[in-house]
């Protein structure tokens, strides 16, 4: 499934690119942030758990400007836990020198939220003794499909970012789908990694610290307003319900890192909440009134969440809105 998404992403945008269509799948930008250019940033949450952060991102995040991707670490008694690996190798090394301005430890884990290429493609430069972490589909993925996945993530990122350059790794420890994985760091610092299935893609992974109170979101929850979520992978009621349940979870007063803005709150994600219901339900209605896809997304423009995201009508109209329709259509008939 995910292979054939991956294959219709890369023709159709080659399609795309030739004919250069009008209401084209391509994001208005491309790169939609580049790697060449962003710089990374460091910031304490907590005693030893540290945040990495683009330095665009406290500016940029609530002007709609898509954010390269966050990370973060947490020093623990015998070494360090690094939660994303980034892009490219220039990501990483910036990773790896803000560890280093706080800590000669090793780092002994390394977590992907995701199988894109922002979140795990910078495996391949840690080192041997490093454990890789990853939900279960996302090792299952990346395994059979990784060349696909770098050809979609060069196709939104662009070449010459060094994306091209990146190798596989098979990851080492998975974590299956509705389970957990505690890593105790140390001094209280318990790292829970969570798989609560598709949130935005069957490869998610949360990192909770319930002690601390941070929350690494991931690209779940982009980031605050106006940002909406990116629902490119095919699914949207199970990642519904998803983002509710975690939303749910999480504490009024935790700290959340989403995965491309600004540190953020439990009340800066309720805009990622509040879209997707307000699509579900319109959504639903367009279907109960037998309304083809053509005419939802005449009907279902949302207009009030449209405040200045700079990718709202590419998310909106090519891949939140059909797959809302896709999977509502779909329950309609069972
Ligand atoms: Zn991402």
């Amino acid at each position: 499934m995910k292979k054939l998404i991956v294959k219709l992403w890369a023709t159709s945008m080659l399609l795309l690119c030739l004919c250069g269509g009008a209401f084209a799948q391509m994001p208005p930008v491309i790169p939609i942030w580049d790697a060449n250019k962003v710089t990374l940033g460091l910031h304490k949450v907590s005693k030893d758990v540290y945040a990495i952060i683009p330095t665009t991102a406290e500016t940029e995040t609530t002007k709609g400007i898509p954010q390269a991707t966050t990370g973060g670490f947490i020093v623990g008694e015998r070494g360090v836990l690094l939660i994303e690996v980034m892009l490219t190798k220039r990501l990483y090394d910036q990773e790896v020198k803000l560890i280093r301005s706080v800590t000669d430890k090793p780092i002994i884990y390394a977590v992907n939220t995701s199988d894109h290429g922002d979140h795990c493609f910078g495996n391949y430069l840690l080192p041997e003794s490093t454990l890789i972490i990853q939900n279960e589909f996302a090792k299952d993925n990346l395994a059979k499909n990784y060349d696909g996945i770098k050809s979609f993530m060069v196709g939104l990122f662009g070449s010459g970012r060094g994306i091209e350059n990146t190798v596989y790794r098979p990851a080492d420890i998975v974590i299956p789908k509705n389970n957990n994985l505690k890593i105790d760091m140390g001094a209280g610092k318990i790292i829970e990694m969570m798989n609560v299935g598709t949130a935005q893609s069957p490869a998610d992974l949360f990192a909770w610290m319930p002690n601390q109170k941070v929350f690494w979101a991931g690209n779940p929850f982009i980031a605050e307003s106006p940002a909406i979520p990116w629902l490119f992978d095919g699914f949207f009621l199970e990642p519904a319900a998803n983002l509710k349940k975690v939303y749910d979870f999480l504490p009024g007063d935790a700290i959340v890192i989403p995965g491309h803005g600004r540190i953020t709150n439990k009340a800066g994600i309720k805009y990622t909440i509040d879209y997707v219901q307000e699509l579900k339900t319109e959504v639903e209605a367009a279907v109960a009134k037998g309304l083809t896809l053509e005419q939802t997304k005449e009907a279902v423009k949302m207009k009030d969440y449209d405040k200045g995201y700079v990718l709202f009508n590419w998310l909106h109209y090519n891949f939140n809105l059909p797959n809302a329709y896709k999977d509502i259509s779909a329950n309609k008939k069972n």
